[in-house]
């Protein structure tokens, strides 16, 4: 019956691949399962080095995982675009689900007590007008029964996009870009931090620091995927 019904939905109203553009068949869901086969995952291997490269040296994350890597002008590429600029809350629970389904023996083992997004400075946040991070956090939280909350952190800073930093630029970009927000006890809790892509590692790092000092007993990492 329900079937029927979004076929029925699809027949006035199609619905397109957030990745290729293809029109979905009625059990699919914002990618299609070709455009969903061709994103790399990022294997153990990779994770571990990137983890020893990243965080290791700092005592800040406990520990951290991505699923996928991520590559230009590829699937996921425009997969996360589409969750910035166009479809957000589908795509992102979406996005959640699939790590939730991936991800739920590591995450379970680590016994999260709250999922925080990375959060978007106010004015980034009102250019957007939302954060694209909140949206995957959901789609998380809501599979593995985690709370998700936006009240711990916020960020103070305003900064410019990254992507032509380099590591030591970024380092300096991100430094004292968070804070947390008063009255809210995170004594003895175990966090998951989230973002949609980890490239250096430096956002996470910061967050973490202010986390561990508002009294956190653990921080861990999660992302979609990981970049070089
Ligand atoms: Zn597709």
């Amino acid at each position: 019956m329900l079937k029927a019904v979004t076929a029925f939905g699809d027949f006035f109203l199609p619905r397109f691949c957030s990745s290729c553009n293809g029109k979905l068949q009625p059990a699919e869901t914002v990618v299609c399962p070709a455009c969903l086969s061709k994103i790399k995952f990022a294997e153990d291997e990779r994770i571990r080095s990137e983890f020893k490269r990243k965080f290791a040296s700092n005592n800040i994350i406990t520990d951290f995982i991505s699923l996928y890597v991520f590559e230009k002008d590829k699937e996921l590429q425009h997969i996360i675009h589409s969750l910035k600029y166009s479809n957000r809350f589908l795509t992102g629970k979406f996005l959640g689900s699939v790590l939730s389904v991936h991800l739920k023996k590591v995450i379970s083992g680590w016994k999260i007590d709250v999922l925080i997004p990375v959060p978007l400075h106010q004015l980034k946040k009102a250019e957007r007008g939302y954060n694209q991070s909140f949206y995957i956090a959901k789609g998380l939280g809501n599979s593995l029964k985690i709370p998700v909350s936006e009240r711990f952190i916020r960020r103070k800073k305003y900064t410019q996009s990254q992507t032509t930093m380099t590591l030591k630029e970024r380092q300096e970009n991100i430094e004292g870009a968070f804070k947390a927000k008063r009255k809210l006890n995170l004594d003895g809790k175990n966090i998951l931090l989230l973002d949609d892509v980890i490239t250096t590692g430096s956002t996470i790092l910061e967050c973490g620091k202010v986390l561990l000092k508002a009294g956190a007993n653990k921080v861990y990492a999660v992302s979609v995927a990981i970049a070089d």
